[in-house]
């Protein structure tokens, strides 16, 4: 049997219902896993997406025209059934699942098996052909339950105020920092929002999903602010708006976290490990529930991934996408966000800390020889990023 799901230039395309998933070039109609600049781009004609993403892309794409379907809801469009599942990543995030024939796949688009506050939790979804991403597809990825890493981050904060110190935490706009925003300790002191955070926070709590009081800036007195936490974009981390908090201390929070030479890179004073991606026993877990004979590796590990569910007995292979990295990317999308811009194109810089956050992975899993190409690769890689 052919294929149901092929890469074509405009993103993955199923054949049967003459449809995109995810595409990264404007298509007709395109079927959106969730509201990631990667993966929801403008310019589609018509967009269908999980009911409790649709304000997240319409106040990250504009004015488009989109159709929500309930978690679970089938639609049917050139005899394919189309149904979409939580999965778990960020609010409104899907798994995506085609019938055709008697034969099933399922898009996982990006996601989490670990649940939390802030989205719907991740659903296995039994299939034929399972395409799975694989962001953090090496073994050595493995997070502590996320009530570890929000006790440290309160500990932290609360140690800030406890000395006069206003905390900087930079961490992705959406998803990311809404996570963390229902992980904190209201007690410690006031929760000021960047300017690229507070409408997705409205989005989320639109939805139902509670988060605590947050203020602007401009709305906490001077005194307060050394007791408060920032949550911001990587991209305000440096900036002249952060001026403006006088004495901090900063952190970044993402599963890069977890690799010594990505904490020191960020020249942050902490680094948090927190990812809204499967670790590497998530993947494994998650590829086994479905009972898939077949799995089709997109952006992250895809060697790594692909040899291992090999050796395991399965039918496996790689997609070629343009999906990008949320985790360390996003840095430029954060930023213009702020300035009600939406982006469309992978930042270049972000993509070259992307690429040496990865080898880093392999340097951290390596021999001291691939060590001493990797640190070589990183140096120049600096030069680049900082001119
Ligand atoms: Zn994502
Ligand atoms: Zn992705």
């Amino acid at each position: 049997m052919s294929d149901m799901v092929v890469v074509r230039r405009e993103g993955l395309y199923c054949v049967p219902g003459g449809f995109y998933i995810d595409p990264w070039r404007p298509v007709d109609r395109a079927v959106i896993t969730h509201g990631h600049g990667d993966h929801a781009r403008v310019g589609h004609g018509h967009y269908l997406a999980a009911a409790p993403g649709v304000g997240i892309l319409k106040s990250r794409l504009g004015d488009i025209d989109v159709q929500g379907l309930a978690y679970g809801e089938v639609v049917e469009h050139n005899g394919v059934r189309i149904s979409l599942h939580p999965a778990g990543h960020v609010l409104g995030s899907a798994q995506v699942r085609l019938e055709c024939g008697g034969e099933v796949w399922v898009a996982s688009g990006d996601y989490k098996v670990e649940g939390d506050a802030t989205c719907a939790p991740f659903e296995p979804v039994r299939c034929h052909t399972f395409i799975t991403e694989s962001t953090f597809g090496l073994p050595i990825y493995r997070w502590e339950p996320q009530q570890q890493t929000f006790d440290d981050i309160n500990a932290w904060w609360r140690k800030n105020a406890a000395e006069g110190r206003a905390s900087l935490m930079l961490c992705y706009s959406f998803g990311k920092a809404q996570r963390i925003l229902s992980g904190l300790d209201a007690s410690i002191g006031p929760i000021i929002c960047h300017g690229s955070v507070e409408p997705l926070n409205r989005v989320y709590r639109a939805a139902g999903v509670p988060l605590p009081e947050t203020k602007m800036v401009s709305d906490v007195d001077k005194a307060d602010i050394k007791r408060a936490i920032i949550i911001a974009p990587p991209s305000a981390g440096g900036s002249p708006w952060v001026k403006r908090f006088g004495d901090f201390s900063d952190a970044f929070a993402s599963g890069w976290m977890l690799l010594r030479g990505a904490r020191r890179r960020r020249g942050v004073d902490r680094g948090f490990v927190l990812s809204d991606h499967a670790d590497w026993p998530g993947l494994m877990g998650a590829i086994k529930a479905t009972e898939a004979e077949r799995v089709v590796v997109t952006h992250g590990s895809i060697p790594t991934m692909v040899r291992w569910l090999c050796q395991n007995g399965l039918d496996a292979k790689g997609f070629d996408t343009e999906y990008g990295d949320d985790e360390a990317e996003n840095a430029a999308d954060a930023g213009a966000a702020a300035e009600g811009v939406a982006t469309t194109e992978p930042d270049p810089v972000a993509q070259r800390w992307a690429v040496k956050d990865k080898a880093n992975a392999a340097r951290d899993a390596g021999t001291a020889e691939a060590r001493r190409k990797v640190d070589n690769a990183g140096e120049d890689a600096r030069e680049d990023a900082d001119a």
